[in-house]
């Protein structure tokens, strides 16, 4: 394939046609796309790119994700969490299967607006938001909004009075990769007392919501959650709001998915009153297996110490912390790559000959910070070299959406999007 083929791939794929021509200028395997992109990109020298690493996003597995949830929780709408992973071909095919946007900031909202995302589609779940950022959501006609303090409520009521409130209500795994508990949710009182307050000043409590943190692995959590919110949403309804919205957050794992699924929906089918609508706000859930990172071995060294060089082997590669691996640090993830070897030899021709036995090895990302460590326990069946590419599978979530330009590293990606099971 020709490199300006790759680059219009990675550009411009337009997921709206995925379902009609899938076939049409889109891979359908994520492995002959790296493959592919690896070849074109050595003959980029000229522009300096063959040393950038990159994405294989494959949007047959959002859908493969949305149909999962389609199927184990039919009755909850999503509201995909923009701030998992802003990469715009994916919000776009989102949208084309029907998802709502939970937004963060003026930004986000801006974006899906952009592309003729109805205001009413996004929720702006943030809350604690500055004022100017509430007045652009009045100003564009996104009015939901969630709220779990007093100022907030107050802010909200002075700049946008026809908000549709969402009370976030306290909800927590302590077990959940990020617990989000010790930064939002109002408790049952704070809650009771804001609702006595919107009352006072005329407001529209649309509903409650929560979020048990993400990455949770725990269906307790999540009824714990559930039956404040039923409790909460019973006393709004009592003090005269139509209250009819439980926004069930994010925090979904797809491998405790199925689990998880059908204690929700047990309790949604038993417990929530028909009338009212349930939404969610997934973010992992439909994108971390989705994305694949392949990264390049740019340098290798052995360790040292005071006492001189060691036999541990250490590998740069060229992404680390400070780009698409922040959240590895965040959420004490241990990255496993796999090897991809390379024929082409970028050091000269005294570079040494590949041996064929079990090595192992820290991996580091490219900046001069010594925190920037992938992982110390990397074991492949053969040396790596430098030139070889790692791809790292589950790539998807909080991964491009956190990038920095530290060092002067680039915090964008090439993208290359692939089209399997269509
Ligand atoms: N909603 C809110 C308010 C969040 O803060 C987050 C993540 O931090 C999400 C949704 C998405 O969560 P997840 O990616 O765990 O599904």
């Amino acid at each position: 394939m020709a490199a300006a083929d790759v680059a219009s791939i990675s550009q411009a794929p337009v997921p709206g046609y995925i379902h009609a021509t899938p076939s049409r200028g889109l891979y359908r395997d994520v492995d002959q796309a790296i493959h592919d992109y690896i070849g074109a990109s050595s003959k980029l020298e000229h522009d300096f790119s063959e040393d950038e690493p990159f994405f294989v996003a494959d949007l047959g597995q959002v859908l493969i994700q949305h149909q999962k949830w389609q199927k184990y929780l039919p009755m909850v709408e999503p509201f995909y969490a923009v701030k998992c992973n802003p990469d715009l071909p994916l919000l776009r095919y989102l949208g084309t299967l029907g998802t709502g946007f939970d937004c963060a900031s003026i930004e986000e909202i801006r974006t899906m607006l952009s592309w003729g995302v109805e205001p009413s589609r996004i929720i702006f779940a943030n809350p604690c938001k500055s004022p100017s950022s509430v007045r652009f959501a009045r100003s564009v006609g996104v009015y939901r909004t969630t709220c779990d303090n007093i100022d907030e409520l107050e802010k909200i009521h002075f700049i946008m009075p026809e908000a549709m409130i969402v009370l976030r209500l306290f909800a927590s795994d302590p077990e959940a990769m990020t617990d989000l508990s010790d930064k939002f949710g109002a408790t049952k009182d704070v809650a009771l007392d804001l609702l006595k307050r919107a009352r006072q000043l005329g407001m529209n409590v649309e509903g409650v919501s929560f979020h048990v943190g993400s990455g949770s692995r725990s269906a307790t959590a999540f009824e714990t959650a559930l039956r404040d919110s039923k409790h909460i949403l019973e006393v709004a309804r009592s003090l005269g709001f139509k209250s009819n919205l439980l926004d069930i957050g994010g925090g979904f794992l797809d491998e405790h998915f199925v689990i998880v699924a059908e204690k929700i929906r047990c309790f949604i089918e038993t417990e929530i009153p028909s009338d009212i609508r349930v939404i969610a706000e997934p973010g992992r859930f439909y994108v971390q297996n989705a994305y694949s990172l392949v990264t390049k071995v740019i340098a290798r060294r052995q360790a040292t110490s005071q006492h001189g060089v060691s036999t541990i082997g250490m590998l740069y590669q060229n992404d680390g912390i400070y780009r698409n691996f922040m959240n590895a640090v965040f959420e004490n993830l241990r990255p496993e790559p796999q090897l991809i070897r390379s024929n082409i030899n970028p050091i000269g021709p005294e570079a040494p000959r590949r041996t064929r036995c079990e090595h192992e090895y820290h991996i580091w990302g490219p900046t001069c910070d010594s925190r920037d460590s992938i992982t110390k326990t990397a074991i492949f069946d053969s040396e790596v070299l430098v030139g070889d590419w790692l791809k790292y599978k589950d790539m998807g979530a909080y991964t491009l959406a956190m990038a920095t330009r530290f060092n002067g590293f680039d915090s964008q990606c090439k993208i290359v999007y692939v089209s399997s099971k269509l």
